[in-house]
């Protein structure tokens, strides 16, 4: 998809917050921990590739969530440890192979799949995935990472790693945590073997558990500078975000009272009314449920008025301003503020998912 250049709306992306959300990460964790950035899903709408080479001094390695990803880092001339989160396919294990990328393994039966169609584990490095809770991919029991990691061997891959996955890290109740918990250290303990590299802490462990990472953290969501509970548990330190979205107008009008505003003619003017139009929609990543939310024109909040369309938006400003002024959708304007949480609240979803809906059509632009 090519990105809409000529257009006013685009993503600045901060890389210098983004490198110091880590740097405040690894300052309040204990010392010699490694540190992996995570990148999937294009950096949470950040841009993979830019993040990553921007990152790449500050970290030890990255993960992403399928091949192709790992590709693009490798493409872009990514040399870290490349660690795919995801299952992959065992007709992909070559792919991967050829260029260094770590696996996670999950389970025997793809073990087993790999052999049937004689695919060749020799010299792949491979992490071994723990379900201690969390309830998608990994062995379940000792017993089960015991004989993988037995079988892993005896197909000649190099088991780097074990890790697993915490379900409700950014949560006050710690119940579900410390069962997870317990259980990951019980294998992770009694295996007649530890790999090198043991990892549980995403950004909220590393962020409210820090005293229980193993070796590595993998950190997402804190990089990008927002907080992984959303607005449930304050953060101990701050961090800045590092991604905003602005626009321009680029057309203002009056209405009179009883006109309105839209698809569907949701929104009705109570009085003579200011009306401006933004050129950003759902296509956009701009979603419908986004209507009575604000952007911010001049220092001050302006609603969005009328449904939200493919390709617009309209909104009700307090007086009339010339085409060309500057929105902003998420990001700082004076003593204001418009963060992905404050829009995921409005839209009953979690700040990751507003970031990573911001599509292609919106390009990024970078500093550092
Ligand atoms: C996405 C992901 C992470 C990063 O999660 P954040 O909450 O963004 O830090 C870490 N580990 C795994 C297995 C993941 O899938």
């Amino acid at each position: 998809m090519i990105s809409s250049l000529h257009r006013p709306t685009r993503a600045l992306i901060d890389l210098g917050a983004i490198c110091d959300n880590i740097e405040t990460v690894k300052a309040n964790i204990p010392e010699g921990k490694k540190a992996f950035a995570v990148v999937k899903a294009n950096a949470y709408g950040h841009g993979a590739k830019k993040v990553a080479q921007a990152v790449h001094h500050l970290v030890d390695g990255f993960c992403v969530s399928n091949v192709d990803e790992a590709l693009e880092l490798r493409e872009a001339g990514i040399e870290e440890t490349i660690l795919i989160l995801g299952v992959i396919m065992p007709n992909e294990v070559a792919l991967a192979r050829d260029y260094d990328i770590t696996l996670t393994v999950a389970s025997q039966e793809w073990l087993d799949l790999a052999n049937e169609q004689d695919i060749s584990l020799k010299g792949v490095n491979v992490h071994l995935k723990v379900d201690s809770g969390m309830g998608r991919i990994g062995v379940r029991s000792l017993e089960e990472a015991e004989s993988l990691m037995a079988n892993l061997k005896k197909a000649g891959a190099n088991v780097e790693g074990i890790f697993t996955h915490f379900a409700t890290a950014d949560e006050a109740d710690n119940t579900k945590f410390n069962e997870q918990l317990a259980f990951f250290t019980n294998i992770v303990n009694n295996l007649s073997e530890k790999p090198a590299l043991v990892h549980a802490s995403n950004s909220a462990t590393s962020i409210w558990h820090s005293e229980t990472i193993f070796n590595i953290v993998r950190l997402g969501i804190v990089m990008y500078g927002l907080n992984p509970s959303g607005t449930d548990i304050a953060l101990p330190y701050p961090i800045k975000p590092a991604l905003s979205l602005e626009s321009a107008l680029v057309h203002v009008k009056t209405i009179p009272a009883g006109a309105t505003v839209g698809y569907g003619a949701t929104y009705t003017a109570q009085k003579e009314e200011y009306i401006a139009t933004v050129p950003i929609g759902y296509a956009d990543g701009w979603t419908r449920d986004l209507q009575g939310f604000s952007v911010l024109v001049n220092g001050q909040f302006c609603e969005i008025v009328g449904r939200v369309s493919m390709d617009q938006i309209t909104i009700r400003l307090p007086e009339k301003f010339p085409i060309g002024t500057k929105v902003t959708l998420i990001g700082q304007e004076g003593d204001k503020a418009i963060s992905a949480t404050d829009l995921a609240q409005k839209c009953g979803t979690i700040n990751y998912e507003v970031l990573c809906l911001l599509s292609d059509r919106i390009p990024r632009f970078y500093s550092k």
